[in-house]
Order: structure tokens, then sequence, then C-alpha cells
């Protein structure tokens, strides 16, 4: 047994993340006075959400009529149906509370020239159930929302005693014998000394699993390492299989290059120097929805008209637009473009990719944050002392795809409901439990296990192998054949975990060791989206499946769960939640409003 000494740390709640959501849930949280720590593997400030910019979603009205209604409902739309409509419910009604509350905090938000909160135009958000003209319902703080809240909750859970354990990595979870968490396991990165957290509540606030794949909008911190813990523990991930696609993420290096760039008049070409999408959209050509943008993109690097030396990304053209139009409207991605590729895009094209941008499986929950567990006699279990929020977590509100500016408002208002429900839960006078130390040595064996591991694969080969195997089958365009060849690729790459190779083993800022413990937690992640994607005979939001074109309410209307353990994926199936939270006669949403329909853009 490996024999690794530690330092034992009690509090009421422990939050694993300071991103948007950990960071809300940590300021609510010891608001209320709860001994709160909040856990975190990079500084609180950059984390992902620090890279948001367009928005937060909230029908505040500063810029034309709006209500919490309409939100609902296209957010419900925007899930294709998949979302639990009491979380949507709860989110776009909770929304404009939670931006308020964001607003006294002190996030310096844009301004209206009356001095209100200032909204922009977002993808899918509309007015009158879908059939009104666009709203402005996106808060803006500049384009650096995501900068402007995480630098004011961080300021805000300083200010209410919430205690930062900064650099810490959490390995594990510690799960009592009838179920409950009871803590997590951590190891100091600058340090290397070992650290027990005793809680009577973990939330995991880790950010999403974007680096499963080649290409990915988010940062390289994004590994799902909440996803690993929870399907370490026994407990399942929900609707893996949707992951969005943003069409233009710059080759190899990911950033993302807006929609607005096309919206200006550039084009995609291929190899032959095609515009291809006036072949797949003669009506829309390259403002044709994300989805099918992406899908027609890959289609083009499949059928060999890719670009470059390996034949596989495509060409963004802007060197036929106006110097004066690139300067005046687009600025920053020319400066992506000249950092992060080289290019000069007066004169040359960008080099892009469909590039993961978001995923909406996770870990399932409540409206309230907490985890579900669910079993044949009930589908909605409760894991005690367990809550995720945020990327990490899936209430489900994005179901089978997200709205944009959708998720930073998912980030507030779920870690506000968390701290909310922890508040009454949690028993300040209780101790906190202690799990057996035999449980904790068996965290330190698998650590010490992947530490010496010493067999032939490098985590940096192995890794690439699985991002460019989720790349190409798990990808945008979707058939019965390439998911069936990823799924077996798939599992021969997890398979390898066990011939792995760490070339440093010590425990002082050793990147070698975090990068092959993230690896661990990618896998499961990946293994679930492939393996729930192969399973699913239909199309369904980001779920684009060749073989099975059209969405099937009837037999597919259900959230996927999954439970990983190494190579092997045990699927199953949940009811979506369909009921609202408020009924009409309360200024609920009427149920018939919200029936499926066709998605029609
Ligand atoms: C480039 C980009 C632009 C975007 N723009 C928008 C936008 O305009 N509007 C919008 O609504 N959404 C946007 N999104 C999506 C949104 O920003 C993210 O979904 C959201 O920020 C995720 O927040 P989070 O709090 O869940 O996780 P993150 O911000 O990713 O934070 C994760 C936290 O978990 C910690 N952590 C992870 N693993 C461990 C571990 N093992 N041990 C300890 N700590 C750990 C990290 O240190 C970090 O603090 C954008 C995303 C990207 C990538």
């Amino acid at each position: 047994m490996a024999a690794y000494e530690y330092e034992t740390h009690d509090y009421d709640v422990v939050v694993v993340g300071a991103g948007g959501a950990g960071l809300r849930a940590t300021l609510g949280m010891a608001e209320q006075g709860l001994r709160t720590a909040c856990v975190t593997k990079v500084f609180p400030t950059r984390s992902h959400t620090v890279a948001a910019q367009g928005g937060i979603a909230a029908s505040l009205s500063n810029m034309g009529p709006d209500n919490w209604q309409w939100h609902m409902y296209d957010t419900v739309k925007g899930s294709d149906w998949l979302g639990d409509t009491d979380a949507m419910e709860y989110l776009a009604r909770e929304a404009p509370k939670a931006v308020y509350e964001l607003e006294h905090y002190g996030v310096p938000f844009s301004r209206t020239e009356e001095g209100k909160i200032y909204q922009r135009p977002f993808g899918g958000h509309t007015t009158e159930f879908g059939e009104g003209p666009a709203v402005q319902r996106t808060c803006a703080a500049a384009d650096r929302t995501g900068h402007a809240i995480l630098h004011t909750l961080y300021g805000q859970s300083l200010k209410n005693n919430a205690e930062f354990y900064i650099e810490y990595f959490a390995i594990d979870l510690l799960m009592d014998d009838d179920g409950a968490c009871t803590g997590v396991v951590c190891w100091k990165l600058d340090d290397g000394t070992m650290h027990v957290f005793n809680a009577k509540m973990v939330v995991l606030a880790t950010g999403g699993y974007g680096r499963a794949y080649f290409s990915a909008t988010s940062a390289h911190t994004c590994t799902g390492d909440g996803g690993g813990m929870v399907a370490r523990a026994g407990l399942p991930l929900q609707d893996m299989e949707f992951v969005q696609f943003h069409p233009t993420g710059i080759y190899g290096a990911g950033c993302l290059i807006t929609e607005g760039a096309r919206g200006e008049g550039g084009y995609l070409t291929n190899s032959e120097g095609e515009r291809f999408m006036e072949r797949y959209a003669p009506q829309y050509k390259d403002l044709a929805p994300r989805d099918y943008v992406s899908r027609c993109m890959t289609m083009e690097i499949r059928e060999g008209r890719g670009v470059g030396s390996g034949g596989d990304h495509i060409h963004l053209n802007l060197s036929h637009l106006p110097k004066e139009a690139l300067n005046l409207r687009l600025p920053g991605i020319s400066e992506s473009a000249r950092i992060f590729a080289g290019v000069d895009v007066t004169k040359e094209p960008i080099p892009v990719i469909p590039t993961v941008h978001y995923n909406m499986g996770g870990i399932p929950t409540n409206y309230w944050g907490e985890v579900l567990n669910p079993t044949a006699e009930d589908p909605n279990a409760v894991v005690p002392g367990l809550m995720a929020v945020g990327e990490a977590g899936c209430a489900s509100v994005h179901g089978a795809n997200r709205l944009g500016s959708n998720s930073l408002i998912d980030l507030v208002v779920f870690g506000r409901a968390a701290a909310i429900r922890a508040g009454k839960v949690v028993d300040r006078n209780a101790a906190t439990r202690k799990v057996d130390a035999g449980k904790v040595d068996k965290v330190f064996d698998r650590f010490d296990g992947i530490r010496n591991a010493n067999g032939s694969v490098p985590t940096a080969d192995l890794r690439l192998e699985m991002q460019k195997t989720m790349q190409a089958d798990a990808a945008v365009f979707r058939t019965a054949k390439t998911m069936a060849e990823g799924v077996e690729k798939m599992t021969a790459i997890a398979g390898k975990m066990d011939d792995l190779k760490v070339t440093d083993r010590s425990l002082v800022w050793n990147s070698d060791l975090m990068e092959t413990l993230e690896l661990t937690n990618l896998m499961p992640n990946a293994m679930a989206t492939i393996v729930g994607a192969e399973a699913r005979k239909e199309s369904r939001g980001a779920h684009a499946h060749e073989d099975f074109q059209t969405r099937d309410d009837e037999n597919w209307r259900v959230h996927t769960i999954s439970r990983v353990e190494g190579a092997k994926v045990d699927l199953s199936y949940r009811p979506v939640v369909l009921d609202p939270l408020t009924a009409e006669a309360d200024g609920g949403i009427e149920l018939k409003r919200i029936a499926p329909k066709a998605r029609t853009f």
C-alpha cells in the first residue's frame, strides 16, 4: 500500500473549482455563514470563464419588451426538447435576479444611455414564443463579460471569508459505504503535500471536457476532472453525446474566430478554392446554422478536399474585405489570426476547423444542483453530500444544444441555487463525517500507481490518439459506421491506460503527473461521449446522425445515463422532466406552448 502523509481539513462545504459556477456557489455558501473552502487547480481568475466574451442571458427588458417565459421557450426549443422543463423554467425565471445580484456585487456591465445594463442580440433568442422578432437579452460588459464576472465574484468571496486553496489538484472523492460523499482528496501542486478535506457538502464545479478533442476553444485545463471523479465513484454521467461545435476555431490552436467574420462577408473554401457552402446551402451559404456549416466542412475534409499538408482543415477568407472594415469590425480576430496562426488576414486565409466549444452533457443534477444517481425505481434519486454546477453539471437546461449566452447564466443561477439549498440541508452544528482511513489509502494507491507508471506509452501520445479519434469519429458529422469505428478505436485507446509511462516521479510542480491524472479524467468523459453517440439512433441538436436524420421523440426523448468503468460504458436512460414548476395561473408557461415541434431555422 502506498504511504502518503496528509493534512486534514474540516469544512461545512468544499467547492472544487473557481470558475463562474464555483465562485458563485462559494460566495453564496460563505454569505450564509457556512464554513466554506474553494479548491482550485489554477488561480481563480485564470479559470476558463475568464475567456467568455459575448455575455449573459436574462430577460431584463432593458432594450425592448421581453419576459422570462419567452426566454424559457427559446431555451426549450434550443435544447431540441431534451432539457428538463423544471430546470429550464428555474433558469429563465431566476436569471434577472441573478444578474441584478451580479450588478450589486460590482460587475461593471456596459450601460445604455439611461444607465441601465446594456443587452445585445444573440442567436436563438426571440420574442413571443419564437414567433416575434429577435430580442436583445444578452447582458454584456463590453466583450469581457466572463472576465468581469470572475473578478467580481472572487473579490466578494474573499470579503465573505471563504477560504481558498489555490493550485490544489482534486484527485478523487471520498464516498462512504452508504453512498454519501464525505470529502475530497487533493494534491498541492507547488510543494507536493497531500490534503484530505472532510465536508458535509462537496460541490463539483470543475468545468467542461473540451480537451478530449483535438481542437477545442476551451482552456487546456478543461479536462472533465469532475466527470472523471464521479465515474470512479460509481456514479453516472448524462447526455454526453451532445457536444457543441463552432465552425471556425483556428486550426491547431483552437482559438475562436467569431461568427461575425462570416457576418462581415468572410467565406470558407476547400483545397480546390471552391466556396463549397454555396453548394450545400444555396440560400444562406456561409451563414447557415453553426451545426450545419460544421457538418459541411467535415464532409469536404472526409471527401479529400481539406486544405493543408494533412488535408485536414478548411480556409476562412477575409482578404477580399476592405482593410478599414477589418480594422473597424474585426480587430480582435485579426490579432488572434496573427498570433495563433501567423496569418495576415488582409493577405491570406485563416486555417480553421470545426472546434469543440461546449459540453451539454455532464454530471446529472436536479435544479438545486444536487447530484442524481438514477435507479429504475427513482430516476431522480439524490446522492447525499454531493452537488455539481456549471459546465461540469447537467441540470439539464441545455439538453441537446445550448443557446449562446445561456452558459454564463447557468453558472450563476445554479451556483446560487446550490448555495440556497446547502443553506437548508447542511447542519452547521453537526460534526463532519470521516470515512475510514482505508478509503483515503485507496485514493493514494491509485495516485501512486499513476506516479510510478512505467509502461510504454507516454501520456502525450495517448492523449493525442484520443483527441484525434474523438475529433474524427465523435464529430459533428456522425454515421453509424464512423461511430462504430470510433467506439472500437476508443475502447482500444482506453485499454492502453494501463500501459502509460510517466517519466517524472517528483511531487513538486510535476506537470507530467498532473497531465496523466487529467488524462484519467478525460478518458471516461470521451468514452461516455462516443458510446452514447453510437447508441442514439436519431438526430437531435448537436447529435446529427446521417443514418437517422430526424428527431424521434417517441423513442429518444430521454436522457442518456452512462456509467463508465475503464474502457466499459454501461448505458441506461432517464425520462426527461416534462412538468414546469409553476402553473400557468401562477404566471408560469402554458404547457402546449412548449410541446415538441420541428426545430426550424
Ligand atoms: C472562448 C469561450 C468563449 C465563451 N463565451 C461565452 C459567452 O459569451 N457566453 C456564455 O454564456 N458562455 C460562453 N462560453 C461558455 C462558458 O464560458 C463556459 O461554459 C463556462 O465559463 C464554464 O464555467 P465553469 O465555472 O463551469 O468552469 P470553468 O470556468 O472552466 O472553471 C473550472 C474550475 O475548476 C477547477 N478545476 C478543474 N479540475 C480541477 C481539479 N481536479 N482540482 C481542482 N480544481 C479543478 C479549475 O481550476 C477552474 O477553477 C464560452 C466558452 C469559451 C471556451
